[in-house]
């Protein structure tokens, strides 16, 4: 009798629960359909009526969950792409490596894929195992597999208002902990970015990495360098600019996934000054993110290497090089060094090199070179860089609220505030004339230059 009890004790045991996806309920959840896009809701909706599944997917579920606001909304469904496209009156197809549509209304793009598979043996790697081609369709079930954490793979079905969760990443989520799906050594060797990934939702939502997550990190870290340069810049600028970037740094360098980045990191926050500079610069970026305003790439990446910059400069200096040539030797140096390990985009690096020359010139302030740099179209980006370097103790603070003060000012007031610039006296030792300053200093003092 007894042991009847115990076999079904342990049989019961041994049986696998029924398995299927939790279906999670708005009072659990606590999505308020109010905040989904009524366009995302729109293509679900159509898709739904011809018979298809569809759902809202990914990082836009993650942050309604979380009470954010997402960036974007993505939808899954059970419909190829040229099933989707012609239900549609503005939708077209992109992509060649993985089709998906682009659903159109307005200025939002509904970004609409198929259920997809996960990887598996006969898909073609790199040598370190990379996915090169993931291009198989599937299922919902597969579909959340092969996702990367599992707060990133919930279903949100707008009609029904229900979270189809197949890996607990609702409760994940609510315990604010970044878990990735499956084996992680495995899924970083597949796809490297995924440690970024991590690093960034766990600064993003103030999340703990959970242990088996982070554990291969540390020695995986190095895959990075096998990422394209590309990817990886779009990585680093997403990073950059959720809103928590000083976080994301601090613990990319943690867990030494930083090196493939921004190779001179280590080196910048090292220096004196250095930390303080980079973080002021993310400091600043961060709280235009939050406020929902727009932030310049090419100021921060110009932020983030400037200190190595200046340092170099010094040194071209030191070593007799003029102010400009001296400069320019420094940035060149400091760019190709960067683009080895992860380029920045040439459209970037260009504004990046207007806003770094144009620091020399705010030393001196006489009416035709200014209106001469009120000109330039970095005039603007170039002046907030100099705040930094002011708050870095780095420039004259009120000569530096002086150029931003002209930055905002109108035609009228600007002819002004370089009139009464001009009758103040020069500071001591900033001559008229800057190509005085490379002279030879003359065997005899010549008299003093007149006032103006
Ligand atoms: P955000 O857009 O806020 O950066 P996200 O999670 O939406 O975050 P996306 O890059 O837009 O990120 O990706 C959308 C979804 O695609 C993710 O939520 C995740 O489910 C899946 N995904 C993205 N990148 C990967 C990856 N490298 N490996 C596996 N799944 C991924
Ligand atoms: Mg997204």
């Amino acid at each position: 009798m007894i042991t009847d009890t115990i076999k079904k004790f342990v049989s019961r045991l041994l049986t696998p629960k029924p398995t299927g996806p939790l279906r999670i309920g708005p009072e659990t959840h606590g999505i308020d359909r109010r905040n989904v896009s009524r366009h995302a809701i729109k293509v679900c909706e159509v898709l739904q009526h011809e018979g298809y599944e569809a759902y809202i997917v990914g990082g836009a579920v993650r942050d309604l969950i979380v009470g954010m606001e997402p960036k974007d909304f993505d939808v899954a469904t059970s419909a190829t792409p040229d099933q989707v496209r012609p239900l549609f009156r503005r939708a077209r197809i992109i992509g060649r490596r993985f089709q998906l549509v682009h659903v159109v209304f307005g200025q939002e793009i509904i970004e609409t894929s198929t259920f997809r598979a996960p990887a598996n043996e006969t898909q073609e790697t790199d040598e370190h195992g990379r996915i090169l081609r993931d291009n198989t369709f599937g299922n919902q079930e597969q579909d959340a597999e092969r996702r990367d954490f599992t707060m990133n793979a919930l279903f949100y079905d707008p009609v029904t208002e229900q979270v189809i969760d197949y890996h607990d990443g609702v409760a994940d989520l609510k315990a604010r902990r970044i878990r990735i799906i499956g084996d992680a050594a495995q899924r970083y060797r597949e796809d490297p970015v995924r440690m970024l990934r991590a690093v960034r939702f766990a600064a993003k939502l103030n999340a703990t990495i959970d242990p088996a997550t982070r554990e291969p990190i540390a020695t995986m870290a190095t895959l990075i360098n096998n990422v394209p340069a590309s990817r990886l810049f779009d990585e680093m600028l997403k990073l950059l600019t959720c809103g928590h970037a000083m976080d994301c740094l601090r613990q990319l360098r943690a867990d030494g996934l930083h090196h493939g980045l921004l190779p001179m990191l280590d080196v910048v926050l090292e220096q004196p000054g250095g930390e303080q500079f980079v973080e002021l610069a993310l400091e600043r970026t961060d709280a235009r993110v939050r406020a929902g305003k727009t932030i310049s790439p090419s100021f921060l990446f110009a932020a983030l290497l400037w200190q190595q910059v200046d340092v170099r400069w010094k040194q071209f200096l030191e070593q007799g090089e003029p102010t400009i040539p001296a400069l320019s030797q420094a940035v060149d140096s400091v760019l190709d060094e960067q683009t080895e390990k992860m380029a920045i985009q040439r459209r970037f690096s260009s504004d990046m090199r207007e806003i770094w020359f144009m620091q020399p010139r705010f030393e001196r302030r006489i009416g035709k070179t200014v209106y001469r740099m009120i000109e330039q179209p970095r005039f603007r980006a170039s002046c907030d860089f100099l705040q930094l370097r002011a708050a870095a103790g780095q420039f004259d603070s009120v000569l530096a609220q002086w150029w931003m003060d002209l930055a905002n000012a109108n035609d009228e007031k600007r002819a002004e505030m370089i009139e009464d610039a001009a009758a103040l006296p020069r500071p001591a030792g900033q001559p008229a004339d800057p190509a005085k300053r490379r002279r030879k200093p003359r065997r005899k003092p010549a008299a003093p230059p007149p006032v103006i």
